[in-house]
């Protein structure tokens, strides 16, 4: 019964003293923004190998290219609203229980909903910001825009260093960020309750996560929509639309 499965994860939520939430792209689904795999998204549009991180490096066609595909799924994640999975993650830090929330996400709608910036652990970065890939030098991400616009320019140069400039995002082929990545795994190991939303867990190393806060000895939950490959190791598993699910799990827990 999922009735009472969300009930003892409420429970679980309740007696928590260290949650780490994790989301995937399934937690914003519900606001409008595409995941990696349903058809018809801006992604599927291009050729994912065209857009890794070796080949922006490589040649101006393929800079102006990942821009152009940057620029095209940026409008509907600006745009978008947190939904009821984001506004339950926000609750959870009212409780006083989240150590971390860690996200795959690039949307910023965790922030958005009103998560606590210095409580988000964005592993693939965000679109909101322009990094300079030589200098590390970090802008807002409409004042690169704005420039681009002004001047009619496809693909903007550092000021200072003259590299190249991309989203704050991890493209494929691009290393995470190390120190966002140890913090992660920080508090996969000491937290008690691993709560996943909305990831397929098959990104490495990032999947890895749950396996790790389990080996510690946390209890592990997971709001999905369809199977995953760590599905047998997780403690309650609630197959479901993140939105209703998480909001269930947040009333339930209200009432302890
Ligand atoms: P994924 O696309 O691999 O998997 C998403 C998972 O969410 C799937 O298992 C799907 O069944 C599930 N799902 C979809 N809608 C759901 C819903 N309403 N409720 C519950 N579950 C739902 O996503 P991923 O594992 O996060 O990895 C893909 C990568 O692509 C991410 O690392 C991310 O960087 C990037 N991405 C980000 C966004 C975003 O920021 N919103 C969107 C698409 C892709
Ligand atoms: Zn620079």
């Amino acid at each position: 019964m999922k009735d009472e499965r969300i009930r003892v994860a409420a429970r679980w939520l309740h007696e928590a003293e260290r949650v780490v939430v994790f989301t995937g792209a399934g937690i914003s689904t519900e606001s409008g923004i595409p995941d990696f795999r349903s058809p018809g998204g801006v992604w599927s549009r291009y050729n994912q190998d065209d857009l890794t991180y070796q080949r922006f490096r490589s040649h101006e066609r393929y800079r102006k290219l990942y821009w152009e595909y940057d620029r095209a799924r940026f409008p509907a994640m600006r745009d978008a609203q947190p939904n009821a999975a984001h506004h339950a993650v926000v609750e959870i830090e009212r409780s006083g229980r989240l150590a971390a929330l860690v996200t795959q996400n690039i949307d910023g709608l965790h922030q958005k909903a009103g998560s606590s910036p210095d409580k988000v652990l964005e592993l693939h970065g965000t679109v909101h910001a322009v990094t300079c890939l030589d200098c590390d030098r970090r802008w807002n991400r409409e004042e690169i825009t704005a420039r681009m616009e002004a001047e009619g320019i496809d693909v903007p140069y550092c000021e200072h260093c003259g590299g190249p400039l991309k989203c704050a995002t991890i493209a494929f082929g691009q290393s995470l960020p190390a120190d966002v990545l140890d913090q992660a795994f920080h508090h996969a190991r000491h937290c008690d309750l691993f709560l996943t939303v909305g990831s397929s867990l098959v990104v490495q190393p990032a999947a890895l996560l749950p396996a790790e806060a389990r080996r510690a000895g946390a209890k592990l939950v997971l709001i999905n929509l369809s199977d995953t490959p760590y599905d047998a190791i997780m403690d309650i598993l609630l197959i479901g639309k993140a939105g209703p699910t998480a909001a269930a799990l947040l009333a339930e827990f209200a009432r302890l």
